[in-house]
């Protein structure tokens, strides 16, 4: 006789939709998740929550959780930063007015995008990143997506080094949301706030540091820890700043859609050992998951 192990639930708290720039619709990711094995997702649309209703009620057909999240755009000390919100209360004004000056941000940068594109030999930029836009939100995945279909580059992974990263003739320098007023929209809205991939920032290790003394100051609770785009040393190594700095432990694919063949909703490595997972207490109140976060940690900060 041959019984079944019970498996964990399984979490994967950082993915996009064609809210903003996925290429899989709130329902078609759903079920994708759920065909994947996947019991809690979080969809974390860059700057809207425009796709969370319709998520949830996907998720609720295929009987899957859906935490409500968000992923908010932010400059700090010069770098751009992400920061997840999970949980989120997608009705919080103050998270909506946050979100809605980002998209205005957005939405001029795209302008400003276009315009230089069209200096450096490249017409009607504008308008073929919005064909591949379907929601509020335009960003520079769109306008890879343009430049990679009218041939000026070959992939994804090409257009952002010859286009759209600093000093590319696509790139705009822009201001995000401020760490703290970010940190500040997502704990309003009764959500705990991540940093995204910390790894991905290739920040020294006196910057990343820093990151994490400002986040955790105004309020941060949790690491991305395992990521889509972290190798198994950047999850040991967040690994370690998460137990030091006394900060729950988050993980996401950051899936973006069947294009990038290498990622897979739900696909990935455990949590080290040691890590408080930020779902350790998601039926009690933000304050209390604070403090236990505050008492899991090795050294006081
Ligand atoms: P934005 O927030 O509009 O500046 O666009 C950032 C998005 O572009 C990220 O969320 C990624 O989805 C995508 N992205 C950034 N850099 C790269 C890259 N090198 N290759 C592929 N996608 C990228
Ligand atoms: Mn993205
Ligand atoms: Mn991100
Ligand atoms: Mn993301």
């Amino acid at each position: 006789m041959s019984t079944t192990p019970p498996t964990l639930p399984l979490y994967d708290l950082h993915s996009h939709s064609t809210a903003s720039d996925g290429t899989l619709s709130p329902t078609e990711l759903v079920q994708r998740a759920q065909a994947q094995g996947v019991d809690v997702l979080a969809l974390t649309d860059h700057d809207t929550t425009d796709g969370i209703p319709e998520a949830r009620r996907a998720a609720a057909a295929a009987g899957l959780r859906l935490v409500a999240g968000v992923e908010v755009s932010v400059t700090w000390n010069g770098a751009t930063v992400h920061i997840v919100g999970l949980g989120v209360d997608v009705d919080n004004a103050a998270l909506q007015a946050g979100l809605a000056e980002l998209r205005r941000f957005r939405a001029w940068r795209g302008e400003e995008m276009a315009r230089r594109l069209d200096k450096a030999g490249i017409p009607g930029a504008l308008a073929g990143a919005q064909a591949f836009s379907q929601g509020e939100i335009l960003s520079r995945t769109h306008f890879a997506r343009f430049l990679v279909a009218e041939g000026h580059a070959k992939n994804m992974q090409k257009v952002f080094g010859k286009f759209l990263t600093q000093n590319r003739p696509g790139h705009v320098p822009g201001q995000w949301a401020a760490l703290e007023d970010a940190v500040a929209w997502i704990r309003a809205a009764g959500g705990q706030a991540v940093i995204a991939h910390p790894a991905r920032y290739r920040l020294s290790a006196t910057r990343l540091r820093a990151l994490i003394e400002a986040f955790k100051a105004c309020g941060g609770e949790a690491l991305e820890v395992v990521s889509g785009s972290h190798s198994a040393g950047d999850v040991q190594g967040m690994a370690q700043y998460a137990r030091r700095y006394g900060l729950l432990a988050s993980q996401g694919s950051d899936y973006h859609g069947p294009e990038q063949s290498w990622l897979e909703l739900g696909r990935l490595p455990p949590l080290p050992a040691d890590c408080i997972p930020v779902w350790v207490d998601w039926t009690a109140t933000s304050a209390s998951r604070a403090q236990k976060a505050e008492a899991g940690a090795e050294i006081d900060t």
